[in-house]
């Protein structure tokens, strides 16, 4: 077999064999090969003529079919089976070989994978990939981590097949060492799990309160789009909505179960937040939104659990209630990317990575799920202020918000009032509050904490931890 292909993939499901042929139709000799040999033979007889291809039935051939420093790419399931290819992988490659997971990776395997690869002097580049199967054919935002010598060959190549923001830049930087690209794209995800709650939020209630149908809401989704809300998510979200089932000829969000699935991105971006004391409280909230709506059992409640009475809004009502809805959904957003890049933030210093804040911003305006116009604003932040604590802190973000913070809270209190429940608004708000707030009932809490455990508090007036003798023989 002839060592000349630049780069192989192996696990050629709808992701490897999507970014397979995305290698291919850039120009580069792929060799691809998967655990079951006929997904690579459909491969080359369906999409052959798209590129050149090494079909590899072997580990062996496979490995001897790429070019030195070789360049191998594994999209296969995230966990065990990705840990089985690269002990299978490992022994048969050479110092300064590259390893590259594309799989929906824990950062923490990432980290462990990373170290032990070292050890053999293979760079290995834990790689985050988002777009679905139509990005990582036509260009996905791409988050690679891993020795920083491994993008100098990688790099360009990434470039090539990655997605262009509108100015033309790819949408690929090198995100930081070890684990940084996985848990960049795991934020990535958890963020769009809070994107997906607010437009979902917002949908309910321009459907119950403002009483609009899908396909009016769909209309209004599309204005949306054409503001500063501009995004992919926003897009869809107005597709699915005109969407009518061609069975019944209901709107097609009537015939689809309302229990949302998950596969894990997000619960491990709220695990994690956790373990490094980051409030991601809207993220948690779309989390905890779609496990919610996954217990039938506990929604069996609604036969009996009461409610306040509907009541219809005019007309002009309803479109003045529907502007108020675009300026809550765009403040509890603003909300969700600051806590996001807070994690981003927190994980930088705990494991001493040097991401740039601004490129991951600028990595997500295209290919991804989360791209949006949005994500401009969100770099030009971190252009202004490289350090900035919070993105809140921004003036403009913070000036949008306070243009917006009055109908934020009308659309909650019409929320509370009908009965629609808002986790994403509610929590988005309650943590802007808690961050303009003189101060917090902390100082409470911290007060009973010394009462029942002689935790100590800290004064507002004198250094030092104080503790006091409550209830004089306690
Ligand atoms: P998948 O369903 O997650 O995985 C199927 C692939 O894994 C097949 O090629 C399968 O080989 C291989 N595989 C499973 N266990 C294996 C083992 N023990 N040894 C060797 N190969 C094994 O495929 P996918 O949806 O294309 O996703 C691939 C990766 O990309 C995953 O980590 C996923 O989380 C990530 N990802 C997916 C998306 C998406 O939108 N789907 C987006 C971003 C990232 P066989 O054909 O032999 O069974």
């Amino acid at each position: 077999m002839s060592n000349s292909a630049q780069i192989g993939v192996t696990g050629l499901a709808v992701m490897g064999r999507n970014l397979a042929r995305n290698f291919a139709r850039n120009g580069y000799t792929v060799a691809v090969h998967n655990r079951t040999p006929s997904r690579t033979h459909a491969l080359v007889a369906e999409f052959g003529d798209e590129g050149e291809f090494i079909a590899a039935e072997t580990a062996k051939d496979f490995v001897a079919a790429l070019e030195r420093p070789r360049r191998l790419v594994v999209m296969v399931k995230a966990g065990e089976p990705t840990d089985a290819v690269i002990q299978e992988f490992a022994p048969l490659l050479e110092p300064g070989d590259m390893i590259i997971d594309g799989g929906n990776a824990h950062f923490a395997d990432t980290r462990r994978r990373e170290r032990e690869l070292r050890e053999q002097g293979i760079h290995f580049v834990g790689m985050g990939v988002s777009g679905g199967e139509e990005g990582a054919l036509n260009g996905p935002s791409i988050m690679p981590g891993g020795p920083k010598e491994s993008y100098d060959s990688l790099g360009p190549m990434l470039e090539k097949i990655s997605a262009k923001a509108k100015d033309g830049a790819p949408c690929v930087t090198h995100v930081g060492p070890d684990g940084a690209g996985h848990f960049v794209k795991m934020v990535h995800n958890g963020i769009e799990y809070a994107d997906m709650q607010l437009i979902g939020e917002a949908y309910q209630l321009l459907r119950e309160v403002a009483g609009y149908s899908p396909a009016q809401i769909a209309e209004i989704f599309r204005t949306w789009n054409q503001g500063r809300l501009d995004s992919y998510l926003i897009e869809i979200t107005a597709e699915v909505l005109a969407h009518v089932d061609a069975a019944t000829g209901k709107p097609f969000v009537d015939v689809v179960v309302d229990q949302a699935e998950q596969k894990g991105t997000g619960r491990w971006t709220v695990q994690i937040a956790l373990d490094l004391g980051v409030p991601v409280s809207g993220i948690a909230e779309a989390v905890f939104a779609r496990s919610l709506s996954g217990h039938a059992s506990l929604r069996e409640a609604s036969r009996h659990l009461a409610g306040p009475k509907a009541s219809a809004l005019s007309e002009s009502e309803a479109a003045a209630f529907a502007d108020r809805v675009e300026q809550a959904l765009y403040a509890s957003k603003i909300v969700s990317y600051t806590q996001g890049f807070h994690e981003i933030d927190a994980a930088r210093a705990e494991y001493d990575w040097d991401i740039d804040l601004g490129a991951v911003s600028a990595i997500w305006r295209g290919g991804c799920i989360i791209r949006a116009a949005f994500l401009d604003r969100i770099r030009a932040a971190y252009d202004a202020r490289a350090d900035l604590p919070s993105l809140l802190s921004d003036e403009t973000f913070a000036a949008e918000i306070a243009a917006a913070q009055d109908d934020w809270r009308e659309v909650i209190v019409a929320a509370t009032r009908q009965g629609v429940p808002t986790p994403g608004f509610s929590a988005a708000l309650a943590y802007y509050d808690a961050l303009r707030a003189e101060r917090l009932p902390a100082a409470l809490t911290q007060g009973q904490r010394d009462f029942f455990g002689a935790h100590t508090y800290r004064r507002v007036d004198r250094e030092g931890s104080f503790h006091t003798l409550w209830g004089g023989d306690r």
